[in-house]
């Protein structure tokens, strides 16, 4: 177990260290600015979804401590080229993991994200873990704004 933590926090520092998808989208046709004022992470989402519901980009930008950039980067890479009813579900699995109480995360089910399923020790992290999926959520149900609070 030791040795998958280490490996989980070796995931999420290199992914702090080298965001994926972190860029500006001009084109986008979602986005949300998402807030955790408690940790000070703030970061936009941006989305291109297509007219048959498949996510052909996605990027965000913005500045935010390592659980919450390494989060990001992790969603952006795994939900590219999903359908949107797949990235809500993959939002929905990953909001349990981390927030529900006596029940055992599907971490096969969570795929890379899985690294940050450990948050969950730490309830004040697990909103900066979250933040981006929220953020991704609002954006695709036509909000502007997501925030922790
Ligand atoms: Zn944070």
């Amino acid at each position: 177990m030791s040795d998958l933590r280490e490996l989980y926090q070796e995931v999420i520092a290199e992914h702090n260290k080298n965001p994926r998808n972190f860029r500006w989208m001009e084109d986008a046709n979602r986005m949300a600015i998402g807030v955790n004022p408690l940790c000070g992470d703030k970061l936009t989402v941006y989305l291109k979804v297509d007219d048959q519901d498949n996510v052909t980009d996605m990027s965000f930008e913005g500045s935010g401590c390592a659980i919450s950039v390494s989060s990001a980067s992790i969603m952006t890479q795994m939900l590219k080229g999903k359908k949107v009813q797949e990235a809500e579900k993959l939002f929905n699995t990953f909001h349990e993991a981390v927030t529900l109480d006596n029940r055992q995360p599907d971490l096969e089910g969570l795929g890379k994200i899985a690294a940050l399923a450990g948050v969950k020790a730490y309830p004040s992290r697990v909103k900066c873990a979250t933040l981006s999926w929220h953020t991704m959520h609002a954006a695709l149900e036509g909000e502007e704004w997501a925030s922790t609070e």
